[in-house]
């Protein structure tokens, strides 16, 4: 469609980078874009509109962009999942590999949420160990997994089938090999 060719467009390739072999795909132009930002937030939006869930968790930081957006164009409340050692606590923490090294997110965890129904929105999807532990935290806290959303998957890294065989749906915008 018109509107994916425009968010496509607005994806910078970037090769070699931040390692050499790696070609990150940059979606900060699209953010900074109003027509492409907002055809992006509307296709999400017009996914979720028929789905039954409360909160949108997106992933520090490029996935708070998108996910605080999408909340709100939804009338939804947002949860931060943050990268280690940022939010007060108490919290849940979850280490997982990256495609260049290793990291933890978080979670707070001082508050009841048992059944909350919860869309876990990030930028990318790559060999799924970010999403894997955004979605872990969320059922560890007492929410659940509805499905998990991206911009952009790189299919060939095969990140969907990791959170597939945990039971988590995905859903992207755009795939790359
Ligand atoms: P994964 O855990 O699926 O291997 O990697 C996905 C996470 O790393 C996401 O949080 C994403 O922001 C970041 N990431 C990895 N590769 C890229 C890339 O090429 N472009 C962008 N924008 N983010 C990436």
């Amino acid at each position: 469609i018109h509107a994916l060719n425009r968010i496509k467009r607005k994806i910078r390739e970037i090769k070699d980078w931040p390692k050499t072999g790696v070609t990150f795909r940059d979606v900060c132009p699209l953010f900074e874009d109003p027509k492409a930002f907002h055809d992006a937030i509307d296709l999400l939006r017009d996914r979720y509109s028929s789905y039954q869930f409360d909160v949108v968790a997106g992933v520090e930081a490029r996935g708070f962009v998108i996910g605080a957006a999408l909340a709100y164009s939804l009338g939804k409340g947002f949860l931060p999942l943050r990268k280690e050692g940022k939010l007060p606590g108490p919290n849940l923490s979850k280490a997982y590999q990256l495609e260049y090294g290793s990291s933890t997110l978080e979670v707070q965890n001082f508050c009841p949420r048992r059944g909350l129904r919860v869309v876990v929105v990030d930028d990318l999807l790559a060999k799924g160990g970010t999403l894997e532990a955004a979605c872990f935290l969320i059922e560890s806290c007492g929410g659940t997994v509805v499905e998990a959303s991206v911009l952009v998957e790189l299919s060939s890294l095969r990140g969907k089938e990791v959170l597939e065989v945990r039971g988590w749906k995905v859903f992207s915008l755009l795939k790359y090999d």
